[in-house]
């Protein structure tokens, strides 16, 4: 029997117990391995692990060990049969080296082709999602560049306030009358302990939008934490899958959770650059000193976004 049939057959048919082995194809219960038959184990088809109440027979001949654990095995004739995890070692030697080891690779490869396949699969289906970011990438980072070059420094003022995480504008308002009684009573301070006697507080005047837009870049966030590993996983060829070590294949299935995760927070940034970049929002830069022609040079520079 042609031993990729029987495999074919075993992903099918999983063995859960003895009884099991009786309907493989082609399986027999004893065979003989010794000098005289010429016969060698030529592969592990399968592993099996039964409860004590199921022990099973070893099926090399003269061996018959009791046990739970072991392998369905094939020769190099056809036949098929099932042996102890341990006692091919002591009757067949060599050839149970050998033939564990591929099964130990051929076990590996196979998680590894399923874990890289659910990953990618899992990135595929968010392509829509990552089509849309990087149109919107491209909106904001030039609605970025030319706001930087027609308002610079309204543009640092907005950094500063993304650094601060404040996005309360203010005008200084000096205090007089009572509110400058207040003021002294509530600080424990007097006149003398301001320039002309008149203290000069920050009243906020109102509040941005989006200024978060400015705590990161858009442009790179999308190419170094979205598309790059993204491109990376994508391009592992079948072989290079199969040879993934555990500690590489493991870093790989996390790096696929952070480009979702990637996605998720690059996609919060795009809504405060468009909630930052909105008609309404824009007027109010004229409070942090921005002049009406440059942000109606602004508007004219770049055109609407026509997204989503
Ligand atoms: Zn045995």
């Amino acid at each position: 029997m042609d031993h990729s049939v029987i495999f074919a057959w075993l992903k099918d048919n999983p063995i859960m117990g003895p009884e099991d082995f009786l309907r493989i194809p082609g399986y027999e219960q004893t065979i003989n391995f010794s000098k005289f038959s010429g016969r060698r184990l030529e592969i592990m088809l399968t592993d099996y692990a039964f409860d004590k109440a199921n022990e099973t027979q070893c099926g090399i001949s003269g061996c018959k060990q009791k046990h739970q654990r072991g392998f369905i095995v094939g020769t190099d004739d056809g036949k098929v049969t099932n042996i102890g995890k341990d006692c091919g070692k002591t009757h067949l030697g060599l050839d149970f080296s050998r033939a564990r080891k591929e099964f130990n690779y051929r076990r590996k490869a196979e998680s590894n082709r399923t874990t890289i396949t659910t990953v990618i699969a899992d990135i595929a289906a968010q392509q829509s999602r990552i089509d849309r970011i990087q149109a919107f990438a491209k909106h904001l980072n030039a609605c970025s560049f030319s706001f930087r070059r027609l308002m610079p420094d309204t543009y640092r003022k907005v950094c500063e306030m993304a650094k601060r995480d404040n996005p309360v504008i203010t005008r200084p308002k000096a205090l007089t009358g009572r509110d400058a009684e207040l003021y002294f009573e509530m600080t424990k301070t007097r006149p003398r302990d301001y320039p002309g006697g008149v203290p000069v507080v920050d009243e906020p005047v109102d509040t941005l939008s989006g200024h978060r837009f400015f705590r990161d870049m858009i442009g790179a966030s999308v190419t170094h934490r979205i598309l790059k590993p993204r491109d990376e996983l994508i391009s592992l060829t079948t072989d290079e899958i199969d040879n993934l070590s555990g500690r590489r294949l493991s870093m790989l299935s996390k790096s696929a959770q952070e480009i979702l995760a990637n996605l998720s927070a690059t996609e919060e940034l795009a809504n405060y650059g468009l909630a930052f970049f909105s008609a309404d929002n824009l007027e109010k830069l004229k409070l942090l000193g921005a002049s009406s022609e440059s942000i109606t040079a602004f508007r004219k520079e770049v055109p609407e976004a026509n997204l989503c």
